[in-house]
């Protein structure tokens, strides 16, 4: 079944940035056969959200944004759930039913989306999902937790280990730091046991990415020497997400045979790369986006062995706007999660 959007709810209606995504009441109706309803206790925001707001992703308005969310059953047609369990949303639109669905590889579906881009999205009173996109909230996490990982965790889990098959004991850098995945990539890495350094514009940044987990922190500008010189000769992996700004800087800080995995470029869809330095340096780039249902179970395990997101702030659900500004002014460290509570 498709995602659907219920009761009070953040609509994206207008292509004019955050101003543009509106409060509105949607209908609310019976759970459709092998969907579960969500009342839904927080969800949170990506740049996802913001791109939407602008028009960037050419989704037609009406779309209820958000792909993260996590609640309390309200009603289920699968036995696997009743009305009371504690509940997040693994942020994925598939099909469920197709040969790279039936073996695991959700992200190659040919119906394959995110929740709130591709489909309706959790920032609304009551969500409506697949049950097979229903897993156990983490006991261990608050509803604003529990809201503030699944996108971006599942995201960097994909690209650490499944995609740069990241060790214990090898350096990760991750480029860009504040930005969600990037966050959620300083801990999935320190978690499983690597030294991490990652680089950031703002001062301000660079002293959070410490805190949760970085040896050293460089300016986004120009970093490779300092990087190399920080990790005694390059790191293994490179984590970008921005893309043109940063991509042979990044290239630049790895070791011969080193990987540099790309799950975005958020300063432009055009890269220039300096291809000696990729062929001379055996270097493997590997693109990445989202994660499968088995990934996503993974992360889940790691949090309960310790793994833990970075909420940067809570607003209740009608200051969507003001949520939405914080991210378009670059400001946040971690995630903006809504609270559907008040
Ligand atoms: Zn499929």
């Amino acid at each position: 079944m498709t995602p659907l959007s219920q009761g009070r709810a953040a609509v994206f209606e207008e292509p004019i940035g955050p101003k543009g995504v509106r409060i509105r009441d949607r209908p609310k109706t019976d759970a459709e056969p092998g969907a579960v309803a969500i009342a839904v206790r927080a969800a949170s925001l990506n740049h996802l959200d913001l791109w939407l707001a602008h028009g960037a992703q050419r989704v037609p308005p009406p779309r209820v944004i958000a792909a993260d969310g996590a609640g309390v059953v309200h009603a289920s047609t699968e036995a696997r759930w009743k009305p009371g369990d504690e509940v997040v949303v693994y942020p994925v639109v598939c099909c469920w039913e197709c040969e790279w669905c039936r073996r695991g590889e959700n992200v190659r579906c040919v119906r394959f989306g995110v929740v709130g881009e591709h489909s309706d999205g959790t920032a609304c009173e009551l969500f409506h999902i697949d049950a097979r996109n229903v897993f156990a909230k983490p006991k261990a996490l608050s509803w604003e937790e529990a809201a503030a990982f699944p996108l971006t965790f599942l995201t960097a889990w994909r690209m650490l280990t499944t995609r740069a098959r990241l060790q214990k004991g090898e350096q990760v850098l991750v480029v860009g730091a504040g930005g969600g995945v990037a966050v959620a990539a300083i801990r999935i890495a320190r978690h499983l046991g690597a030294r991490v350094f990652a680089t950031s514009r703002s001062e301000r940044k660079r002293q959070r990415a410490l805190e949760i987990g970085a040896e050293a922190a460089f300016d986004s500008a120009e970093f490779s020497k300092a990087v190399r010189e920080a990790s005694g000769g390059g790191v293994d992996v490179v984590v970008e997400s921005v893309g043109p700004a940063t991509l042979n800087e990044s290239m630049r800080s790895l070791v011969p045979g080193g990987r540099v995995v790309i799950c975005g470029s958020t300063t432009g869809v055009k890269a220039e790369v300096a291809m000696p330095r990729l062929f001379w340096g055996q270097l493997d780039m590997l693109g990445s986006t989202m994660g499968n249902a088995s990934e996503f179970q993974a992360v889940l395990d790691a949090i309960d062995a310790g793994l833990r997101p970075v909420v940067d702030e809570v607003r209740p659900l009608n200051e969507v706007q003001a949520a939405l500004e914080r991210l378009d002014a670059g400001e946040q460290f971690g995630k903006v999660v809504l609270s559907m509570e008040g």
